[in-house]
């Protein structure tokens, strides 16, 4: 298994993720994407756009503001029960959350070794006096106060005057977004149920204890979809709300595993009653083998009319949907599939990176799936003296660039360059030779063509300038290596 110091190196040398404010000493949790990590998390959200709403009839899109009115969240409940309980050190000031006290290491100083410092694993009492942990895990001398509850939306004012009437969050989550447009969408769209809507879109959160890299951060994104659906449909013989949520759960496991994660590091954890949010009828979390452990890649939750109900309650507007056959007014039940593209991204890169040897050398990989990888091809000049070679290269790059993302690179001999590629994952390398513009002063013709390489098996097949665009639009495409091979050898 990779661990997450070895991802966060690579993501930091290689330009995917970089800590915030680094030259400040940092922002708590939070992190820039770098070139190749946009392009990496455009991609997921791209492909997850265009799988779930734009080839779907039953859904479209929504993008919502991330500033909404204050009572949305009175409605939703996250003003009076989005909390933590939050104990602090008297002594260093420093914040825990009250019911992962016994999850973290403790510093102790034991009266039974004459004072001295040890750090003792979670939950575990001292191996030389027996004790257990009462002060501050972090400084080993505080006291703590007694919990108290610590809202976890990000506060803010609208307009120039910081008062009470002001106040406003950062959404805490986009499903709200969905849910006050209900209305608008259905209307505006003249959808019937069931149908979907969906967003991607920033949350906040003001976790307490973030971390984990880009695991869990007070800044994150979200790709959500409310479907809503009739609960008194009966589906194959069951209600409507527990075939559909059958249905997104299948679904939304199909397609992780249609980009790239493994079944066996894929898997479904239903919620019991104890960790059951108290609107849910339902919820299964998608579970991945993070080098942090199986931890939630997702949830997919029937949050059944909780959401509608609440929000016509506060907003005084029916929120209902008017059912032609039965002739009766049904406020709709809502399943949820609800993923982090930041998490997403995290497991894509752990599911990807690969140290294989190659000749005696090791060889640092990541198998990215090819519509995923934040580079496509890289166009790569044998030898960047002669400008024949460069000036094709460039010229073959720009054509790519039109249809995938490309990029030229020669600053390096040619099997560092291969290896560069390799360790941000871009699936194919295109390389412009000799023989591709030919040698004039030894009488060498051009023969046209440039070496494609296979960034898993390395194998390489040589395809006239001409047909790049096509032959590469062809293997990302996800045409097989060797039906592409084969057919290049018929034609010339
Ligand atoms: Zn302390
Ligand atoms: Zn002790």
């Amino acid at each position: 298994m990779t661990s997450m110091d070895t991802l966060v190196s690579l993501c930091k040398r290689r330009g995917f993720v970089f800590q915030s404010s680094e030259i400040y000493g940092g922002t708590g949790s939070c992190w820039d994407y770098g070139p190749l990590g946009v392009e990496l998390k455009n991609k997921i959200k791209h492909v997850w756009w265009r799988d779930f709403i734009q080839q779907r009839a039953d859904m479209v899109g929504l993008d919502a503001s991330i500033l909404m009115h204050p009572m949305v969240w009175k409605a939703s409940g996250h003003v009076d029960h989005f909390t933590d309980p939050m104990v602090d050190c008297r002594e260093c000031r420093h914040r825990f959350r009250a019911d992962q006290l016994e999850e973290t290491a403790w510093v102790h100083y034991c009266p039974a070794t004459k004072g001295n410092k040890f750090t003792i694993p979670a939950g575990e009492p001292c191996s030389h006096c027996g004790a257990r942990r009462t002060l501050c895990p972090d400084c080993g001398k505080g006291e703590l106060t007694p919990p108290r509850q610590f809202n976890l939306m990000f506060k803010t004012f609208i307009g120039p005057v910081e008062e009470d009437a002001a106040v406003t969050y950062l959404r805490p989550e986009t499903a709200q977004g969905i849910f006050v447009n209900f209305e608008n969408v259905q209307q505006s769209m003249r959808r019937k149920l069931p149908f979907g809507i969906g967003q991607i879109g920033k949350a906040f959160r003001n976790e307490i204890t973030p971390g984990n890299f880009i695991f869990r951060t007070r800044e994150f994104e979200q790709m959500e979809v409310e479907y809503f659906v009739n609960p008194h449909d009966i589906v194959e013989g069951r209600p409507a709300d527990e075939y559909w949520h059958d249905r997104w759960i299948e679904d939304c496991l199909a397609w992780f595993r249609r980009y790239g994660l493994g079944a066996e590091n894929l898997r479904l954890h239903e919620h019991d009653r104890g960790e059951l949010a108290h609107y849910s009828k339902r919820t299964a979390d998608l579970q991945y083998r993070f080098p942090i452990g199986w931890s939630e890649l997702m949830g997919i939750a029937n949050r059944t009319d909780f959401d509608l109900k609440e929000h016509a309650k506060f907003s005084g507007k029916a929120l209902t949907y008017f059912d032609e056959e039965r002739k009766e007014h049904v406020v709709p039940y809502v399943i949820e599939p609800s993923a982090g593209v930041d998490r997403a991204l995290l497991a894509f890169l752990v599911e990807a990176y690969r140290e294989e040897e190659v000749r005696g050398e090791k060889r640092v990989v990541l198998r990215f799936h090819p519509e995923l990888a934040p580079v496509s091809v890289a166009v790569l000049p044998l030898l960047k003296k002669r400008d024949d070679i460069v000036r094709t290269a460039h010229a073959i790059r720009d054509d790519l660039s039109r249809h995938v993302t490309a990029v030229y690179d020669d600053t390096a001999a040619i099997g560092r360059l291969y290896r560069r590629q390799d360790e941000v994952g871009t699936p194919y390398c295109v390389t412009v030779d000799v023989q591709t513009v030919g040698d004039t002063d030894k009488g060498e013709a051009a023969d046209g063509k440039v070496t494609i390489r296979d960034r898993d098996s390395m194998e390489q097949m040589r395809v006239p300038a001409s047909r790049v665009v096509t032959v590469v639009g062809e293997l990302l495409g996800g045409k097989r290596w060797a039906d592409v091979s084969a057919q290049i050898g018929r034609s010339s």
